[in-house]
């Protein structure tokens, strides 16, 4: 198999990662493979290349011109700086320009140790990988910006976590891998040079419109803040928990990353929190906003090393930025719900009113405990005066006749046909997501060497939008008992 590197991240900036080899994994075998990504990233895999899948997809033999490294970077894990995380389990091995010419990192997850693994291991069980296989792909199909699974490899051994669970390899594709946490890194030990060699590198790749004569690091700043406004909001508008935005778990490039102990959210409830290790809800659904904001103010601590103003300034500029934060993922949520709700008209005199109509909605969903998915996604049948199923949902019926009232009143005001408006409904209020239980069903399933369970559910995530009776039992929420005690885990 022929892999046309161009590895940009390992040429230009060396000396702010580790050349690292990957370990040699005793008996690979292909668990899952992304064809469609390949095709994406013009990997030219013929028939006669698919045996050799597993030996590549491990890390045993690595294709012609990968340069293997472990990226550096630090990270605020629940708010508290550790200045050295860097790639513990993880390898870039290399670069590709795909073929609508976008440079993809490549990179496996669950390789081994690195010089950044500390007391860990370096190795991935096959549960989590396949994990953040489903969840990557569902929200790629929900149209969020996500990393992506290219190939999931069992190993044939096995990692020690508080049982023995068998190992894997995962084989992640990113618009890159860099972080809020790698300017971090460089920025806590003072190191000016490598900083400003990752911003330029980075602005150039990410947002060439700023390139050089000078860095324009405000300007990148915003940037950032903007990509993650608009991806903050599109998490909050389909109820995804990420669970874990660290510093070094938030992208530069606005792609969701790091599919850990995330989950969708059921009833809707903004205090919603999964993660064991969440003990305080930093990471709860509502506050998610909130914990962007404080990552990207850190990352503007970063930058101001880049500063060619006076300090005050510097200052002020930075926190302008931030500041301005709110205002941005405010804009981009309102987008949203005016698109859930059926509306298409933005008229600036209309936002006060339809921010109160989707505030409203929420409470009276989180009031009534409502399924968030299928609450929105039977809105858009009252849209077409069928009613039936949405009312199911309720325990409170005049308050939601008087909410309807409302929103009907609202629409009335836009002159589309009310079954196109429920079209464009159901493309922005999908009636498939990941549920937990079915996750975890079809991970267990998996982990026993029965696959069918994971690749029917990896089908129906691809199209969340189209009901079909074939996967009606996937839009069933989970039992109440099963989302009170629900855990996820780190899967470290
Ligand atoms: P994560 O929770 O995946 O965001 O990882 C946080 C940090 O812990 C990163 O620096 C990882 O590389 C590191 N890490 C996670 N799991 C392992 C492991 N099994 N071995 C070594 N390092 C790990
Ligand atoms: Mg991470």
């Amino acid at each position: 198999m022929r892999i046309a590197f161009d590895n940009t991240y390992a040429h230009e900036l060396q000396g702010l990662y580790a050349p690292c080899q990957p370990y040699q994994v005793a008996a690979p075998s292909l668990v899952f493979w992304n064809q469609a990504l390949a095709n994406e990233l013009g990997l030219a895999v013929e028939d006669a290349d698919i045996p050799s899948l597993p030996a590549v997809f491990s890390g045993n033999v690595l294709p012609q011109g990968a340069t293997p490294i472990a990226q550096a970077y630090a990270g605020h894990q629940f708010g508290q700086l550790s200045p050295s995380l860097g790639d513990g389990r993880a390898l870039l091995i290399g670069e590709v320009l795909d073929c609508q010419h976008r440079r993809r990192d490549i990179a496996f997850k669950g390789s081994g140790r690195t010089p950044f693994s500390r007391n860990g291991d370096g190795k991935a069980a096959l549960g989590p990988m396949l994990r953040e296989v489903l969840l990557g792909e569902a929200m790629h199909a929900l149209s969020i910006p996500t990393t992506r699974a290219l190939a999931v490899v069992s190993t044939g051994e096995v990692v020690y976590r508080d049982q023995v669970l068998p190992g894997a390899v995962l084989t992640r594709v990113a618009a890159s891998h860099i972080r809020v946490g790698t300017f971090e890194y460089f920025a806590a030990r003072g190191e000016l040079e490598s900083l400003k060699r990752l911003a330029a590198y980075t602005i150039t790749r990410h947002t060439p419109q700023l390139q050089a004569p000078q860095l324009h690091w405000l300007d990148f700043l915003r940037e950032v803040s903007q990509r993650q406004a608009a991806l903050i909001a599109q998490w909050m508008s389909i109820g995804f928990i990420h669970g874990v935005m660290n510093t070094d778990n938030m992208t530069i490039s606005g792609e969701t990353i790091d599919y850990g102990p995330c989950a969708f959210m059921e009833a809707y409830d903004p205090h919603t929190v999964f993660s064991s290790i969440d003990h305080q809800g930093r990471y709860a659904f509502g506050n998610q906003p909130h914990i962007a904001q404080w990552n990207l103010a850190r990352l503007a601590e970063a930058l101001l090393p880049l500063s060619e103003m006076p300090p005050e300034q510097t200052l002020a500029e930075a926190e302008a930025v931030i500041n301005s934060f709110p205002n941005m993922y405010h804009q981009q949520w309102l987008k949203n719900m005016r698109a859930k709700l059926g509306l298409s008209s933005a008229n600036d005199e209309a936002d006060s009113a339809d921010e109160m109509l989707a505030q409203d909605w929420l409470e009276l969903l989180q009031v009534n405990k409502v399924d968030f998915t299928l609450g929105w996604r039977y809105l858009a049948d009252a849209a077409e005066g069928d009613e039936s199923r949405l009312r199911n949902l309720f325990a409170d019926q005049s308050a939601l006749s008087i909410w309807l009232a409302r929103w009907h009143a609202r629409l009335h005001a836009e002159e589309t046909p009310s079954a196109t408006r429920a079209n464009s409904m159901r493309q922005h209020n999908p009636w498939l997501i990941p549920r937990n239980h079915r996750v975890e069903e079809a991970l267990a399933a998996a982990i026993n060497g029965e696959l069918a369970p994971f690749e029917k559910l990896l089908a129906a995530l691809k199209s969340p939008y189209q009901e079909t009776a074939l996967y009606a039992d996937y839009a069933e929420p989970a039992p109440e008992e099963m989302t009170m005690n629900y855990q996820t885990f780190c899967g470290t």
